[in-house]
């Protein structure tokens, strides 16, 4: 972590240009700005004093001048699946002064690199994020907002309402943690031999060490896939979720494959149309929930403002890649969006696109007064939209015996205590 101090420029979520600019702008050459990027994402290195390629003197100024702000782990759940399910304690920030002004040390960061973020104290808030093993390939659940102003009744999270949208590092931070705990579980030399010398060219005289430790994280950032599927709409914080998956998806930064990061949305059409003008862009998932306009006003409000036909459309004009298919998410609610004439709707809502899958997911029983479709009721759905050329997949939410559902640790913690900040 950077020192202590009244005022620090942060540079967890900054990229490369912006650490190149900052560090010029501390009168250091660019490219010690890559060299922090390096650190930051791809070694996951957060302790400015162990950045040992970097000069003394840059370390030093780093000290006191930034801080790496990782969010604080307030519960670490464990599942009986392997799951473990990150509570993150998001923090105020004390980055203006007492007369509510930039102080002195971001206005002078300023100057340098766009830095809004500096220029505004934040809410404490706490979000979740989940970490999946699976064999040979793990799966983090992240979170975009703190809270969601969505309100889909489905959802623990839309009981928060929208606390605040999260920073781009805020973002990106909940896939270093649990890679960052993982990274010490790895073996040595765990990278797969294909990726091998895609690393950066060597930086110090103590590249060896560095680079083996440098394999096994980009062995670990090739076989994660990451869902922005936690609290929060993340086409509603657009620019931050943007800026955080440059990074995640940069070959040198944490070094994520665009095919193994899914964006989720309960289909904010304009933010869909925007995302398809993004060069670097994960694939996009629907969250459908409903096979009619009737049905999907209820479940999702936000569907009155942008109705199946006009969201239809969107996902028709959306520019997929050639590797890729629009996914549909659908939460099978007993007795409410799961009949054979539900799925014969959803047959042909879908028809005019040309490459769908559609995830079934079996409601999770808890808090809302929504109850499980039967195995039966599951089964016949997806025999229906397989046999019309619609490919259909059962999956099951993961870590159920430690409340599986988005928003329900920070629903449980604002429920039981007011929310404080830590760390
Ligand atoms: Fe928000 Fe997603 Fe929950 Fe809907 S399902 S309220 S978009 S967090």
């Amino acid at each position: 972590m950077g020192a202590e101090g009244p005022v620090s420029v942060e540079l967890l979520g900054k990229s490369w240009e912006e650490l190149r600019a900052y560090c010029k702008g501390l009168g250091e050459p660019a490219y010690r700005g890559d060299q922090v990027y390096h650190w930051l994402y791809r070694e996951r290195e957060f302790v400015i004093e162990r950045m040992s390629n970097l000069p003394a003197g840059l370390r030093e100024k780093l000290q006191r001048e930034a801080t790496i702000h990782l969010p604080a782990v307030r519960q670490r759940y464990v599942s009986a699946d392997g799951s473990v399910r990150y509570l993150l304690g998001l923090g105020t920030e004390e980055r203006v002064n007492a007369e509510g002004h930039p102080s002195q040390t971001s206005l002078r960061a300023s100057r340098y690199a766009e830095d809004t973020e500096t220029k505004t104290a934040r809410k404490p808030a706490a979000v979740e994020a989940v970490f999946m093993p699976g064999e040979g390939r793990q799966t983090i659940c992240i979170s975009t907002q703190a809270g969601c102003a969505v309100d889909c009744q489905f959802c623990l999270t839309a009981q928060l309402g929208l606390i605040r949208n999260l920073t781009a590092g805020e973002i990106v931070a909940q896939v270093l943690l649990p890679l960052k705990e993982m990274e010490k579980q790895e073996p040595a030399g765990g990278m797969p031999p294909e990726r091998a010398g895609q690393a950066g060219p060597p930086q110090s005289s103590s590249e060896a060490e560095q680079g083996a430790e440098e394999k096994s994280g980009a062995g670990l950032a090739a076989r994660t896939n990451v869902v922005l599927m936690g609290q929060g709409e993340p086409l509603l914080n657009f620019e931050p979720v943007m800026a955080a998956l440059r990074i995640l998806l940069d070959a040198e930064g944490v070094g994520l494959s665009p095919k193994h990061v899914t964006l989720s949305t309960s289909g904010i059409v304009p933010g869909i149309e925007k995302l398809g003008k993004e060069e670097v862009r994960p694939k996009l998932a629907i969250s459908l929930n409903a096979s009619c306009d009737e049905q999907r006003d209820v479940l999702m409000p936000i569907n009155k403002k942008y109705p199946l036909k006009v969201l239809m459309e969107a996902c028709r004009n959306y520019p997929l890649r050639n590797w890729e298919h629009l996914t549909f998410e659908y939460v099978m609610l007993g007795g409410v969006n799961d009949t054979a004439a539900d799925a014969r709707r959803v047959v042909r809502l879908l028809a005019p696109l040309k490459s769908v899958k559609v995830n079934l997911i079996p409601w999770n029983p808890g808090e809302l007064p929504y109850e499980e479709s039967s195995a039966e009721a599951i089964e016949e759905f997806r025999r229906i939209l397989t046999e019309k050329g619609v490919p259909a997949f059962v999956r099951y939410s993961r870590g159920r015996d430690v409340m599986a559902a988005c928003g329900q640790l920070a629903l449980k913690e604002v429920k039981e205590s007011p929310l404080r900040v830590v760390g």
